[in-house]
């Protein structure tokens, strides 16, 4: 029986170029660079030598997002997964993330699926939910933020680090798991890769191959709305301190007025 291992990854805007939001408080999208989100590299990764341990796996990529999007999906594929399935329609703009787990969800019971993975959070909305309301929705097991993961006889297995201690979790086929940027580099694709990505298959859904109706997605209907953004204010230069023999007393100072110590 083949493993199938859907990967959910984001197309995000490039954090090194100018990001702003549009006149309805979205973040622009439109004319700013993007690519896959850099910590669902990681969840791609992990789903690739999953895949390489078991005898019989396929990878699925997916992501919920606008034409540009699939540019994350060419990556992806590029390092090695074997197909991806793009979500994109109009209605889908503005989705906040009760949305997004709404269509993730319906494509990844409509693609089928033994395990899905995802990212920590994404790079732009950085909110770190989606794998938990993926979960829920899916009515599965979810085993979130592992260092490490692997699968065997049925059973997703992996390391949780805190602060304190480490947890071994484990859970049974179908489950949702997501990982950290811990859990190992992700690798670069090749030029072979890149060649061979061209020509893998990916297709492309609307909210109608998914019976999900415009009223349950989109700014409209968020759960959340932005009021208001603001720019951030500039970085200060911050204190100078030139340490003349009295450097360390004047950082302790500084501290202290900081309420640092
Ligand atoms: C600056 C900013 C602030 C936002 N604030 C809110 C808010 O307060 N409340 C709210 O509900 N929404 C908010 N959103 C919208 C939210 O980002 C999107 O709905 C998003 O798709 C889900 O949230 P996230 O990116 O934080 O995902 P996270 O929960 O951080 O993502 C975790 C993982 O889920 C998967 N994933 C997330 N989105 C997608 C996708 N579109 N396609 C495929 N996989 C995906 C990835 O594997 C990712 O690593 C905000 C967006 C931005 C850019």
């Amino acid at each position: 029986m083949s493993l199938r291992i859907v990967v959910t990854v984001k197309y995000v805007p490039d954090a090194t170029g100018d990001r702003h939001f549009a006149d309805d408080l979205t973040v622009d999208r439109d004319d700013v660079d993007g690519l896959l989100s850099e910590l669902d590299e990681y969840a791609v990764e992990q789903a690739l030598q999953i895949a390489e341990n078991a005898d019989d796996a396929e990878v699925t990529v997916l992501t919920v997002g606008p034409e540009d999007a699939k540019d994350a999906l060419r990556k992806a594929l590029s390092m090695g997964a074997d197909k991806a399935i793009h979500v994109e329609d109009d209605d889908l703009h503005g989705t906040d993330a009760i949305g997004t787990s709404l269509v993730l969800a319906k494509a990844i019971e409509k693609a089928g699926y033994d395990l899905v993975i995802s990212g920590m959070a994404s790079t732009d909305g950085t909110m770190g939910v989606v794998p938990a309301l993926l979960a829920e929705r899916l009515g599965v097991p979810q085993v979130t933020l592992l260092s490490e993961v692997s699968v065997e006889d049925g059973t997703v297995k992996g390391r949780r680090d805190g602060d304190a201690a480490s947890e071994q979790l484990e859970a049974s086929l179908p489950a949702v798991v997501s990982v950290t940027d811990q859990s190992g580099e992700a690798r670069y694709p090749s030029f072979k890769g890149i060649m061979a990505a061209k020509k893998k298959p990916v297709e492309s859904w609307d909210l109608s191959d998914l019976d999900i109706e415009a009223e349950e997605v989109g700014l409209e209907n968020a759960w959340t709305a932005v009021q208001a953004v603001a720019e951030r204010p500039a970085r200060t230069a911050g204190t100078i301190v030139k340490d003349e023999g009295e450097g360390g007393k004047q950082l302790a100072e500084f501290l202290a007025s900081q309420k640092f110590i």
